[in-house]
């Protein structure tokens, strides 16, 4: 495999095929409940263990009203006979059994087709189940559900999350005379042959099996495996009167990525090739195999009654909690339908979050991210200098900003690009400066319900009076058991918000000479430039198969050319109170804070401003300390000042570093560091006299793992930062999968870096089972090559002379000065 995603595709149920285990696909929210009680009653009467799958992070992270079974209706699906008849065959020393025996030739492949009979008699309870749970919830469900013209002469099939947007779309096109329908699989595994032959309209000619994942060699997908033995079935027993229909196969949404009605559509067009394309690809550019196919991005299927808003903010700012709180106002508390879906982009500490919110009178079914937003909420104004955030706008929709300004001010801090958006699609905006809202409400840095307000004042969904009045019910619900003082705290917050909120003037022509930063500076290397740049810039999508690695190589040293300016605050040096301790640099999870000891003649140039001090070091007089934080990297957790042992006596509430704003600083700050990172290091094996057993010599070292996207104020990563100071330069890393490997190995930018020699860790990363066994792998050959190279220097003697050779072999390895 190339890499490790977390991200939802039928991968890993694929490989549970061989288990002989009963599947069940859900596509949707209500689905989950639903199946889960079906699979439940079915597998007590089958006795064929049920594997219920529904799509990671696209259904299992979206948020919809959904009609709740009701506990009787439970306990009807569940014959308590069933649950006696199963408890009876427990183990049990009362009726002493064994299970598991090793088997042997004679007789093993009789007892494997024994079960035949159960596996034959699935498909039709399942499908009594699913008869038995209409009768009481009115929600009818068949082993494969058919959606479209009756008839339909081009047909997909499919499961999991992606059906609903099928549905959506094949409604959309049979609304317009195509002739297209759509499979919904339900029971996937046993695949039920004839009842599948039975769902297709007689009419049909053309079909293709969607596959969400892959199977690399494979003669196909499974899906398209299951369909196309099925057709060659009914083929085979004449079942066609008009002919066999033809059966393509087609790879769509691996790791998450976007299947959208316009997709849909594209898959049928190429049914209606005289020779469509088989094994296709959609959703991706495909340029090296050209297996993909060509979609138009303006197809759109939403109903106009729906209510669609996108909101952008930060893991730390709340506006995901407040989203998913107004997904449960409207949904809970109106006869409205109501949606939420959430991306969040890689990184553990900072991550960008951007909501996707719908609300419409009808059930929803767009299992895919907004294109045209009603309404968008910019909760960081920092995005607009480094994101599209308006791309999804539709004409005339309404844009709400939280900026630091007052609202006469906003029009001329937007980047040019942004303001000629805002004209072009004429949108309305709004803005309110909700930290400082937040602050004066005595809420710190919670901007949540101040956000919330302003949707719910300004998006329409609601009447104004009423939204409010749900906002206040809704915090008494959440804050009630914290006292009347806190919800009067928040209650405060909506009413100063409602009178903080502005709209914002729109000139007729755009005005700024501001632009939006480019993702990474020029002076990035080419592969940077080219593929890593993209995915910064939320374009990853966008970049073809001929744009990645073949084997899942990628450079180390990335995460520093992603300036992700986080923190409101950063720390400021001191240096005539600072002791050089070095516990900062130490601490600090991001290897931000660093220190360097120069001589006179390095710091000549030096920017205005770069701070230094006589260096406190017996061995290094003469030599000048400075101490430089990254502010574009600091995430301003704040442990380097927590840590910082001094205070000065004169006033103590001064550290040797103290936090202040980020932005005043950013500009001097990027110089300062620029000039700093250009100083000589300090060499392990150099004159200094130094020896690396403290702190305070150990900071001077080069970390080789910086700028990781750990959570601000992560414990674990300065010990990660320590190792590489002392050993980065000869390191091999066996990672096992977890939280190290996401700040460590996530795409876009990596922080196992490089030093000046182009050496640094080599990482891999491995299952967490089996992390042991890999890095003993790595070990012996390593172990391996010394020894290899032990006896080409012993066999070498002759040629490089015997006291080289002595030396080498002879030498002390097991310090750093051996
Ligand atoms: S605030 Fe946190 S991230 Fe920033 S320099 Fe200090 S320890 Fe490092
Ligand atoms: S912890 Fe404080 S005293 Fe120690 S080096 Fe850092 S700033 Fe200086």
């Amino acid at each position: 495999a190339q890499a490790l995603s977390i991200f939802g595709d039928h991968s890993d149920v694929m490989a549970a095929r061989a288990t002989g285990w009963g599947m069940l696909f859900s596509g949707s929210v209500q689905e989950v409940m639903d199946m889960a009680l079906i699979a439940q009653s079915a597998t007590l009467e089958s006795r064929v263990p049920f594997l219920h799958a529904f799509d990671g992070f696209r259904t299992s992270h979206e948020i919809r009203k959904i009609d709740r079974l009701r506990v009787e209706d439970i306990r009807a699906m569940i014959d308590n006979r069933m649950v006696q008849a199963h408890r009876s065959r427990a183990l049990t020393p009362d009726r002493p059994v064994m299970r598991g025996t090793a088997q042997n030739p004679d007789v093993f492949f009789q007892a494997r087709e024994s079960v035949n009979p159960f596996y034959e008699a699935v498909p039709n309870i399942v499908q009594r189940a699913m008869d038995r749970f209409a009768g009481l919830t009115g929600r009818a469900y068949r082993l494969f559900d058919y959606v479209g013209a009756p008839d339909a002469d081009r047909v997909i099939v499919l499961m999991g999350s992606g059906s609903e947007t099928a549905e959506e779309t094949v409604r959309h096109l049979a609304s317009e005379d195509e002739k297209v329908g759509a499979i919904k699989v339900r029971l996937y595994r046993p695949f039920a042959v004839r009842q599948f032959l039975e769902t297709l309209p007689p009419t049909v000619r053309r079909i293709a099996a969607l596959d969400r994942t892959k199977e690399p060699g494979g003669a196909g997908e499974p899906l398209y495996q299951d369909v196309a033995t099925a057709i060659a079935e009914g083929a085979a027993d004449d079942l066609f009167v008009n002919g066999a229909p033809r059966v393509v196969g087609g790879r769509y949404g691996l790791s998450s990525k976007e299947f959208t009605p316009a997709m849909i559509k594209a898959v049928f067009d190429e049914l209606d090739n005289e020779r469509p394309k088989n094994h296709f690809t959609i959703g991706i550019h495909d340029d090296v195999t050209q297996t993909s196919l060509e979609w138009d991005p303006d197809f759109d299927t939403e109903s106009e009654g729906v209510t669609r808003a996108v909101f952008w903010g930060l893991g730390s700012d709340g506006t995901v909690g407040a989203d998913k709180n107004t997904v449960k106002i409207i949904g809970e508390e109106t006869d409205l339908h109501a949606q939420g879906y959430f991306v969040y982009d890689s990184k553990k500490s900072g991550a960008r979050t951007i909501s996707h919110l719908r609300f419409g009178p009808d059930p929803i079914r767009s299992t895919y991210l907004i294109r045209k937003a009603d309404f968008i909420a910019v909760h960081q104004f920092g995005f607009l200098e480094r994101y599209d955030t308006l791309d999804t706008a539709r004409h005339g929709a309404t844009l709400l900003l939280n900026a630091p300004c007052p609202a006469d001010e906003v029009w001329d801090r937007l980047p040019g690009s942004v303001q000629e958006t805002i004209i072009e699609k004429n949108l309305n905006v709004y803005s309110i400066d909700a930290y400082d809202v937040a602050r004066e409400m005595d809420l710190g840095g919670r901007i949540n319900t101040i956000m919330q307000t302003c949707f719910f004042a300004l998006s329409g969904v609601l009447p104004e009076e009423e939204a409010i009045e749900r906002i206040k019910h809704a915090i008494e619900k959440t804050y009630g058991k914290r006292g009347e003082a806190v919800v009067q705290k928040n209650f405060d917050a909506v009413d100063a918000t409602l009178a903080n909120l502005a709209a914002v003037d729109v000139p007729a022509t755009a005005t700024s000479t501001l632009e939006r930063t480019p993702p990474v500076p020029p002076e990035a290397p080419t592969f940077v430039q080219n593929v890593t740049a993209r995915m910064i810039a939320g374009h990853g999508d966008d970049l073809p198969v001929s744009a990645l690695p073949v084997d899942g190589t990628y450079p180390t040293a990335t995460t520093k050319w992603e300036k992700r300016n986080l923190a409101l605050e950063v720390p400021v040096w001191e240096p005539d109170i600072c002791i050089q301790c070095g516990k900062c640099v130490m601490v600090c999870p991001h290897a931000v804070i660093r220190a360097k000891i120069a001589g006179e003649d390095a710091l000549d140039g030096a920017p205005e401003g770069f701070l230094t001090a006589d260096a406190r070091w017996r061995e290094l007089e003469d030599m000048q300390y400075t101490l430089q934080v990254a502010v574009e990297d600091c995430t301003g957790c704040e442990l380097c000042v927590e840590v910082c042992p001094v205070r000065d006596k004169s006033q103590v509430s001064r550290k040797a570093l103290n936090m202040a704003p980020q932005l005043p600083l950013r500009e001097k700050g990027r110089e300062h560091w620029s000039f700093f990172e250009q100083l000589p290091e300090t060499s392990q094996a150099g004159p200094t006299g130094l020896r690396f057993t403290k702190s305070k010599d150990v900071q001077l070292l080069e970390p080789l793992f910086e700028f990781s996207g750990a959570c601000a104020g992560c414990g674990e990563t300065p010990y990660l930062s320590l190792a590489t100071r002392l050993f980065g330069d000869r390191m091999i890393v066996a990672n096992a999968t977890g939280c190290s490997s996401i700040y460590g190995g996530n795409l876009p930018t990596t922080p196992w870096s490089v030093n000046r020699q182009g050496r640094g860790p080599a990482w891999s990363n491995s299952l967490f089972e089996d992390n042991a066994e890999f890095g003993l792998g790595m070990e012996i050959a390593v172990a391996k090559q010394a020894s290899y190279a032990r006896i080409l220097v012993d066999r070498l003697r002759s040629e490089i002379g015997p006291e080289l050779a002595n030396e080498l072999l002879q030498a002390d390895q097991l310090d750093q000065e051996g």
